[in-house]
């Protein structure tokens, strides 16, 4: 392995610690040596040897957290037939009806974009929660998610999905027994999983949603995973009175209630959206220290309502950003400029900008119990993204310009991102991979999956679906 030369990032405008007193420093250095941040001050000179990067005019924030993502999905985002779905069980239906297509090939080619795009939009660590695990393909698909992590070098925690029952929309091809579901957490966990500080790779329990998973799952899931010391995700009161009505039927309790009976609350679990709890489950959900994935794109595309998440973190919940899947935009500046102005017209209340930027990195670290990153502080995982304020958007802007990146930002696209040690990002391109390469594969591969998934259904997915 090539040494990492040490990293000196001189003259930084403002670097936004997100430490306990969210302090924010103006004309300040960073040292980062291996993998950690060795020192931040104003009179540091570069060691010999250390590669220096020029921060003048760019403000410093610790990597971006995405705690929630469906990075095969990549392939459908542009489907006709959901483009202008408003409704998330209508687009369901679709997407299952192709997700059966997949294979490890187009696993990782899409992870290479989804992933790629979160680290060109200042995400450092992302998760993922991978669901569709076709009978008649191999069984290892979500081990090429966690190989284009590591090609382009982003932390990386999925969750590994399950879905062992059929639901309304799920096909039978893609339902998994309790025993592959566990057998397989096991070999993830064996060969993947490493719980240092600085890890690259960790694995999570991720059944993907209470509808579609045996109750002994759940159980047995969440078991394995406190055993192992394991986090556990999965989807809650994403889909309102249908998803209600199903564990009222079958458990005879409300979501959020089915999950804590079946031990699944603590601060060693986190939930996608959470939209549709009351006070009370709020309540509780904060005293256990639950984690939860707000995902406000993709709430306001497909559910139409957003997650109390103001309220939520008054209750003590943790809350991170997440992307999510083919819905969301794929892009973590795009997430939290779309919560800033969402929630204040939904709740009627005003969070702060700074506010969606902690939730954006230090909330998603701690969703995901990532101690060692999070913040800028000496001996924290060396993390760093940095935003140039030296172009169009920012011009004129010479006040506040952390609350600009919230505010005013047109480019999404960082500056630099450094991920472990290493820049990763680099005048906004990445530098372990070549993108036109990977954009060229995935449009061969997306229509290749298109038309393969269009001669098993007879549905010609390229064309938008009739009107009546
Ligand atoms: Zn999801």
């Amino acid at each position: 392995m090539i040494p990492i030369p040490n990293l000196f990032i001189e003259n930084i405008s403002v670097l936004v610690t997100m430490d306990s007193e969210d302090t924010e420093l103006r004309d300040q250095h960073i040292l980062i040596e291996d993998q950690a941040i060795k020192a931040i001050g104003s009179d540091l000179v570069p060691p010999l040897g250390a590669r220096v990067i020029d921060g003048r005019g760019k403000i410093a924030l610790p990597g971006f957290v995405n705690t929630h993502h469906h990075l095969w999905q990549t392939y459908c985002r542009d489907l006709p037939r959901t483009v202008n779905a408003v409704d998330l069980f209508d687009w369901l239906v679709v997407k299952y009806g192709i997700w059966q297509e997949i294979d490890p090939e187009l696993v990782y080619a899409g992870s290479l974009v989804g992933l790629g795009l979160l680290l060109k939009t200042g995400c450092t660590l992302s998760s993922d929660n991978h669901v569709a695990f076709p009978r008649d393909k191999s069984g290892e698909i979500i081990d090429a998610g966690i190989q284009a992590a590591k090609d382009l070098g982003i932390r990386f925690h999925p969750a590994r999905g399950a879905v062992s029952q059929a639901g309304p929309f799920v096909p039978e091809v893609l339902v998994q027994t309790d025993d592959e579901v566990l057998a397989d957490y096991e070999r993830l966990v064996n060969t993947y999983h490493d719980p240092s500080p600085f890890s690259m790779v960790r694995i999570a329990l991720g059944p993907t949603y209470l509808p579609t998973t045996t109750k002994n799952l759940m159980l047995e899931t969440i078991r394995y995973a406190r055993a192992k010391g394991l986090y556990c995700h999965s989807h809650l009161a994403e889909g309102g009175e249908l998803e209600e009505a199903w564990t009222l039927k079958h458990y005879g309790l409300r979501p959020f209630d089915v999950m804590e009976s079946l031990e699944w609350a603590g601060p060693d679990v986190w939930f996608a959206h959470c939209i549709y709890l009351n006070d009370d489950e709020i309540r509780r959900m904060g005293i256990s220290g639950t984690g939860m994935a707000h995902c406000p794109v993709c709430n306001s595309r497909l559910s139409r309502r957003v997650a109390p998440i103001l309220q939520m973190m008054e209750a003590g919940v943790k809350v991170g950003f997440g992307v999510d899947g083919s819905e969301g935009y794929g892009d973590m500046i795009a997430e939290l400029q779309t919560a800033n102005v969402l929630h204040r017209f939904m709740q009627g209340r005003i969070p702060l900008a700074r506010t969606m930027l902690r939730i954006a990195s230090k909330g998603g670290a701690e969703v995901l119990g990532w101690d060692s990153l999070g913040s800028l502080e000496p001996g924290k995982g060396a993390d760093v993204v940095l935003i140039d304020t030296n172009q169009l958007d920012y011009g004129g802007i010479t006040h506040d310009p952390v609350a600009s990146i919230v505010l005013f930002g047109a480019n999404h696209i960082v500056d630099t991102t450094i991920c472990n040690g290493e820049v990763v990002v680099e005048n906004g391109r990445l530098t372990r991979v070549d993108e036109d390469e990977i954009v060229a594969r995935a449009n061969q591969l997306s229509r290749e999956y298109l038309a393969r998934a269009s001669r098993r259904t007879g549905i010609d997915y390229s064309q938008a679906p009739p009107t009546s």
